[in-house]
C-alpha cells in the first residue's frame, strides 16, 4: 500500500503527518492533514501543528498520530509533546480504573 506523507518544512522540525490507514477511499490526503491540524502556507510549504500554534518544533520522534512527535502518558491517553494531541488509551488498557 501507498501511504502519502507530509512533513513540517519549517527548519529543525521532525514532523510527519503519515496518511491514515482508516482514510475513506476519495478522501483526498489534504482533508486528512487539515484536520489533524497541519496548514499549507504558499510560503512556508507544510506546517505542523505543533509549529503552527507555537508548541514546536518536534524534536523527538514518538507515536502521536498527528505530527509524529513523542508523546507522554497521562491518564487520559498519551499526550503529545509538540501539538498537545491526546491518543486515548485502548479501551482495555484500564479495565479497573475507575
Ligand atoms: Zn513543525
Ligand atoms: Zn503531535
Amino acid at each position: 500500500m501507498i501511504r502519502d506523507a507530509a512533513t513540517c518544512d519549517r527548519a529543525n522540525c521532525l514532523a510527519i503527518f503519515l496518511e491514515p490507514a482508516t482514510l475513506p477511499d476519495g478522501q483526498p490526503f489534504e482533508t486528512a492533514l487539515a484536520a489533524a491540524g497541519w496548514q499549507l502556507d504558499d510560503a512556508a510549504g507544510h506546517v505542523c501543528p505543533g509549529c503552527s500554534r507555537g508548541t514546536g518544533p518536534v524534536l523527538e520522534r514518538g507515536e502521536c498520530p498527528r505530527c509524529c512527535g513523542s508523546t507522554v502518558d497521562r491518564r487520559d491517553g498519551a499526550a503529545c509533546h509538540y501539538c498537545k494531541h491526546v491518543t486515548p488509551h485502548p479501551a482495555d488498557d484500564y479495565d479497573n480504573f475507575d
